[in-house]
């Protein structure tokens, strides 16, 4: 007998489904996508531990015939395409008839549905691929297909999955994308029983983002729309005052279906560049209409990126559409009165304060005179905070930076602390606004300001964090935070973490949050802009990271973002301040992402160079 064997149907099917299930994700995505394949109006999805326990999603489509219920289980089973001609048409990316056969084959499945012109349903049950049970069964019209048990026959996939949290939010993303690109449906998504998001389905576009993403972006979007020879554009973008940290909002949509374009992306952020502050992203929910010869023919269902041939003419259509959109748009940054302010305002009898409206929440911070009125102020706290205070604000000086420093700068100064006792340490000038010289009995060194007091802010915040002992202040006018339905799941499970780094919120609305306190550190800085981007920060890297990897980026986070910067010019006292500080912390020598604060040039490379 040769050595040569075939391997059995669900073994192929096993390996295929590696291709197909990657994740929870991609069952909710494969699921969805059939019931809007049957002309479904609603779809409810309901998430139980992150997929792991339970993924069902339920429609009121068209329904199965109890003949087709059992094929429909089979690989390469599908009612969508005839022909090779259709699986190469973007319009059918997708349809291979792959998804049910490659589910059931590493899960639970069961599967009742009714046909619409049928008096009854059939209800059917699969194992790791094989038909346990199938039977008639009461049903209202449609399809509700249960997984459970996901993984249980594949234990390597089933390690692989990760925290619940990071599962689920893959899904919402999947289902917010879905709900954007078939805003006639209605979408009802549950996690655990408790409801985290629902669509109209009332067809408008700009209603189903409103209840995703909440009125502020809603209410800042301009309607793109522009026809060319072989793409059409159509959607919503956001002003350029609406951005975000990351990509999470930047939703492509190709023929109607939800798809990741790395092209797409940068034309659209090429379009806003000179808008928006580097490193922030624009909001965008692009829907592109393209000629299918257009599409790469060599798609895969589960490949994320989707090929356009002919790319620059489509980087090009979407480059200028989205300018001139922006461009139409009412130039003068609208002002809005913050209803909050308003009554401040009105309760110190001053002007009102009206600002931009990129500004209007940044949160103002009570002074602490204004603490020692707060009766729920604690008092040692504040007297750490003032501590603090004193130590952080190293650009809160009122001289001017320049005349003192040429006041001082035939003085040399002197630190003398315990790491450099025996290595006095002079403290020379700064450069280029962005470099600290000073001469040691090692060399010269060079310190670069930024990673310096990145070091120095990390070890405090570390420190007080593990003491759960952060120096916060309450903030008077609290800073309102529009979340996703991802975000605000993660700030959730986050909320203790958050609140032992002196951020406090509550609950406004759904997926609202309202900043209450911050940390001292935070003083004077943009405390939204800060805030929002380190949850998106947060976001990207749940995927990976345990929980005290989690605390330790927030950490990292607002240690990097608090710090001085490159180019901001620094008096004597302030240099001096951050010099001896990074004498005295546990690691002066790399910043906490490992990048050298320092470096050295000793009196023998001098003396080299110059051919002593
Ligand atoms: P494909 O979607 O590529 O055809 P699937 O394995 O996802 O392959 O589904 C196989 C077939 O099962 C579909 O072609 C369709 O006929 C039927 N089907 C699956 N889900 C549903 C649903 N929710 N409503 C109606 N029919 C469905
Ligand atoms: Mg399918």
């Amino acid at each position: 007998m040769g050595e040569i064997k075939q391997l059995p149907q669900n073994v192929a099917n096993q390996i295929s489904a590696g291709e197909v299930v990657e994740r929870p994700a991609s069952i909710v995505k494969e699921l969805i996508e059939n019931s809007i394949d049957a002309r479904a109006e609603n779809i409810e999805i309901r998430i139980k531990e992150g997929g792991r326990k339970l993924i069902q999603v339920k429609d009121d489509g068209h329904g199965i015939l109890p003949e087709d219920i059992k094929a429909a289980f089979n690989r390469y089973a599908t009612s969508k395409i005839k022909d090779i001609d259709d699986l190469y048409s973007l319009y059918s990316l997708g349809f291979r008839g792959e998804a049910l056969a490659s589910i059931a084959s590493v899960a639970e499945v069961e599967m009742l549905s009714r046909h619409k012109e049928k008096e009854n349903g059939v209800k059917i049950r699969l194992k790791g691929g094989e038909v346990i049970k199938k039977k008639p069964a009461a049903s209202t019209i449609g399809t509700e297909v249960k997984v459970r048990d996901l993984f249980y026959n594949t234990p390597a996939r089933y390690k692989y999955l990760k925290t619940t949290s990071t599962e689920f939010s893959h899904i919402s993303r999947i289902v917010n994308a879905e709900a954007v690109a078939n805003s006639e449906i209605s979408f009802k998504l549950y996690h655990n029983n408790k409801q985290i998001l629902s669509t109209p389905g009332n067809g408008k576009l700009k209603d189903c983002i409103y209840a995703l993403y909440g009125a502020e972006i809603a209410d800042n979007l301009l309607k793109i729309d522009l026809e060319d020879r072989y793409i059409n554009l159509s959607g919503y973008i956001a002003r350029p005052e609406q951005t975000r940290a990351g990509r999470s909002h930047e939703l492509f949509f190709a023929n109607g279906r939800p798809i990741y374009n790395s092209l797409a992306a940068k034309a659209v952020e090429n379009a806003y560049s000179k808008l928006i502050d580097p490193g922030r992203k624009p909001i965008v929910f692009l829907f592109i209409k393209v000629n299918p010869i257009l599409v790469d023919v060599n798609v895969h269902p589960t490949k994320k990126e989707v090929k356009f041939s002919r790319s620059q003419i489509i980087y090009d259509v979407i480059a200028k559409g989205v300018r001139k959109t922006l461009k139409k748009a009412d130039p003068t940054t609208r002002i809005k009165l913050n209803s909050t302010q308003k009554k401040q305002a009105e309760q110190n009898n001053t002007t009102p304060v009206y600002e931009k409206q990129a500004f209007k929440e940044e949160g103002r911070l009570k002074n602490i005179s204004d603490q020692k009125k707060n009766k729920s102020f604690n008092k040692s706290s504040q007297h750490r905070a003032e501590e603090l205070q004193k130590n952080i604000n190293y650009s809160d000086s009122n001289e001017d930076p320049k005349k003192q420093f040429s006041e001082n700068s035939k003085k040399e100064y002197l630190i003398n602390n315990d790491s450099a006792k025996e290595n006095k340490i002079k403290f020379l000038a700064q450069i280029f606004n962005s470099y600290l010289l000073i001469e040691t009995a090692e060399g010269l060194k060079i310190i670069d300001q930024h990673n310096a007091h990145e070091r120095i802010l990390y070890e405090k915040l570390y420190k007080e964090y593990n003491e759960k002992n952060t120096a916060t202040q309450s903030l008077l006018i609290p800073v309102k935070i529009e979340l996703s339905a991802e975000e605000k799941l993660l700030v959730d499970e986050y909320k203790e973490s958050f609140k032992e780094l002196g951020i406090n919120f509550s609950d406004f609305g759904k997926n609202t949050i309202l900043i209450q306190e911050v940390p001292v550190l935070l003083k004077n800085k943009s405390t939204r802009n800060i805030i929002e981007e380190l949850i998106a920060e947060l976001v990207e890297e749940g995927r990976s990271k345990s929980a005290a990897e989690i605390q330790k980026t927030m950490i990292e986070y607002l240690a990097c973002r608090t710090a001085v910067k490159a180019g901001q010019p620094l008096n004597n006292q302030e240099s001096l301040r951050i010099i001896k500080e990074l004498f005295e912390s546990e690691n002066p020598y790399r910043c906490p992402h490992s990048r050298p604060v320092m470096i050295n040039i000793s009196k023998d490379e001098i003396e080299k160079g110059i051919g002593r």
